[in-house]
């Protein structure tokens, strides 16, 4: 999935004459917006699906519905299945939305029913979850946001991040004007993503949670600035199309950039680029947080190709948000990468390999300047392959972390 997820939620709101308005002015926006790290969804009411649909067929937007039944079909009358919806190419649908709970009614059994059913029918469910202002003032909002996502997402055993979306809208900010802060925001996406980790394992650490409530293009930066907020649930602001262009076309700088120029990824190798293509779970022991390392680039390359990456670093707790783990002997048995890369000192890499190959990665990456035989010799042994490859395409850059 990408990097970020910019979703916006019309609501009741435009009718397929008002769609085409819509469209006529938002998709003369698109070839200005870079979307190499960015995902647009829209969700369009119902009646408007089979149109925007069409309308959307060649462009890089998705299509999400605003609600979803979780049977085929059935006496549900005023209801809308899965197979129905992917008819209409549609690929998310919107489960649990505050105002799904709070004016119908709605409640976490029949959500989950919903969510399991999407995921069953390879709809992808972005999951609304928040508090109401009387449970935030009384200190309940985390208790409060564990259970909805809990209940939410209990039918689905086997989770592949890749296929839930999260949506933290605290109810009070919805449509009122009045967005969480960014440091709000953060403290109960955080909490979240420690909550999916208990939940399904390490690989549930890369579930998107986007932030919904009052964005605005004023606001969208400084939300998006923070570590696990991965993307945004826009209602009002949607109906806009230059609003909404702006919101989706921020630079996104996350805090932990800051006083830092953006990285150059020109001058990672071929190699590297093409990680994205062939695999999806890396491992990166010697991770650092410092901006300017080699090991950082490659990490936020990855990164921001969507990639789930595990840092491997014992003196940070967490690097680019992604939670550290101190050695390759505490990375949780399910996460099971595909490729592990070791930035280390050529004396460290022998028992580095060594440990490496319990976890049965598909490939192990050895830095220009530690190329090491015996280690080669062994991982191929247990047919695992090495590659001794750079990173970037020029030697000097690797002398800062070859010492
Ligand atoms: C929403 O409907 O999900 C929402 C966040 O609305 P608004 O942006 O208008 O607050």
């Amino acid at each position: 999935m990408a990097r970020y997820i910019f979703a916006g939620n019309w609501k009741m709101n435009y009718t397929i004459r008002e769609a085409k308005e819509y469209f006529e002015k938002f998709l003369q926006y698109i070839p200005q917006i870079d979307l190499k790290d960015r995902l647009i969804i829209i969700a369009p009411p119902f009646t408007a699906l089979y149109y925007v649909s069409q309308m959307l067929q060649n462009t890089p937007l998705k299509l999400a519905a605003q609600n979803v039944h979780y049977a085929e079909k059935g006496a549900f009358t005023g209801e809308i299945s899965p197979p129905m919806l992917r008819e209409l190419r549609v690929e998310y649908a919107i489960i649990g939305h505050s105002e799904r709970r709070h004016i119908f009614g709605e409640k976490d059994e029949l959500i989950s029913q919903r969510v399991a059913g999407a995921y069953k029918w390879g709809l992808i469910p972005i999951l609304c979850l928040g508090e109401t202002l009387p449970e935030r003032e009384a200190g309940k909002t985390l208790e409060v946001v564990r259970n909805q996502l809990e209940r939410g997402l209990e039918g689905i055993k086997d989770l592949d991040p890749a296929k839930v979306i999260i949506a933290y809208e605290p109810v009070w900010a919805i449509g009122t004007g009045q967005n969480a802060t960014p440091e709000q925001a953060e403290e109960v996406h955080s909490f979240l993503r420690e909550s999916l980790r208990k939940l399904f394992g390490e690989r549930a650490s890369a579930v998107p949670i986007l932030y919904g409530g009052s964005v605005t293009p004023e606001n969208v930066a400084s939300l998006m600035a923070k570590a696990n907020v991965d993307g945004v649930l826009v209602g009002g602001a949607s109906l806009d199309p230059e609003k909404f262009f702006k919101i989706v076309s921020i630079e996104v700088l996350k805090e932990s950039h800051k006083g830092c120029s953006l990285p150059d990824y020109s001058s990672l190798s071929k190699d590297i680029l093409e990680i994205p293509q062939k695999y999806k779970r890396l491992v990166i022991v010697g991770a650092s947080p410092k901006p300017d390392r080699p090991s950082y680039i490659v990490m936020e390359y990855l990164l921001r190709e969507g990639f789930q990456v595990i840092p491997v670093n014992p003196r940070y707790p967490e690097i680019l948000g992604q939670k550290t783990f101190p050695d390759l002997e505490s990375i949780p048995s399910d996460f099971s990468p595909e490729v592990i890369i070791i930035f280390r000192k050529s004396s460290e890499v022998f028992p580095l390999v060594e440990r490496a190959l319990k976890l049965k990665p598909k490939v192990i990456w050895l830095q220009e300047g530690i190329e090491n035989e015996e280690a080669k010799t062994l991982a191929e042994s247990q047919g695992i392959k090495v590659v001794m490859n750079k990173c970037f395409k020029k030697v000097h850059q690797i002398s800062k972390w070859n010492i």
